[in-house]
């Protein structure tokens, strides 16, 4: 990554989008519609040359903790295995809708079935990358009791990105919750540590803690708003930066 007049030049990008991007406000599953309006936006993306890693959540299907903490018949770990396999489901989605706007696409998983998608093997999937593939990332870490946040922050230190773009409904960090508290503060900067600190909503702490070790800004943007994820790529300032300086002003 290059930095020029405070606009940094990424070279390889790892976005994570979650679950909740598949589908419409408030509901489950698929949305046709969300998935398109998602797919066109990467398409665009791919324009600028980047090389875009994606990681997908498993939210609209389901989340492991819905099981774990309240199922007598399905153990923890099963509960969170079955919210990998919902990832691996979004993957296919979103790998067939990038493709039928003309976005080459590999789709690797951190659990292994051929049948439907490769493995994850990181030197792969950096070679898809310097090819220009988009390379979806699903089955997460392919371990229980985590997130894909936590996916998403532990690939982009093994592909090396220059950065975490994290996909939102939301405009960014803010000091409270904007949906509770109106006049809730959203900053354009601030640091892991302060995160960490004020249990601010960006990523979960694992996740954090990667990044913040390995000094990998997360910008947290809300991808509804479509060019948004194309300006994040390009560096623009728009969100919140989350970085090991924080707020430069
Ligand atoms: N999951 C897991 N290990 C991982 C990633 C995900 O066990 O490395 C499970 C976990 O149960 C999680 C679910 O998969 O709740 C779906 O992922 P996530 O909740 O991160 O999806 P999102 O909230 O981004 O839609």
């Amino acid at each position: 990554m290059t930095v020029s007049n405070q606009r940094p030049t990424y070279k390889r990008v790892l976005l994570k989008i979650s679950g909740e991007s598949f589908c419409r406000e408030g509901e489950s599953g698929i949305s046709m519609v969300e998935l398109s309006s998602v797919a066109e936006q990467i398409r665009d993306v791919m324009k600028s040359g980047i090389q875009l890693a994606i990681v997908c959540g498993g939210g609209n299907i389901l989340r492991g903790k819905q099981f774990a903490d309240i199922s007598q018949q399905i153990v923890p770990s099963t509960a969170h295995y079955m919210g990998m396999l919902a990832t691996v489901i979004n993957g296919l989605a979103l790998q067939d809708a990038l493709e039928s706007v003309g976005v080459a696409t590999r789709l690797q998983s951190a659990i292994r079935m051929e049948g439907v998608a490769e493995p994850f093997i990181r030197r792969r999937c950096l070679r898809h990358l310097e090819k220009g593939r988009v390379v979806i990332l699903a089955a997460g870490t392919g371990s229980p009791f985590v997130t894909t946040d936590t996916a998403a922050a532990l690939r982009a230190r093994e592909i090396d990105a220059d950065v975490v773009l994290k996909g939102t409904k939301v405009d960014g960090v803010y000091s409270e919750d904007p949906m509770k508290n109106p006049h809730a503060i959203r900053y354009t900067d601030i640091s892991f540590r302060e995160v960490l600190d004020q249990n601010l909503q960006v990523m979960d702490a694992q996740a954090m803690h990667h990044c913040m070790e390995h000094n990998i800004d997360i910008i947290v943007f809300n991808y509804k708003k479509v060019g948004n994820i194309a300006r994040a790529v390009a560096g623009e300032r728009i969100g919140t930066r989350v970085s090991t300086e924080g707020r430069t002003s």
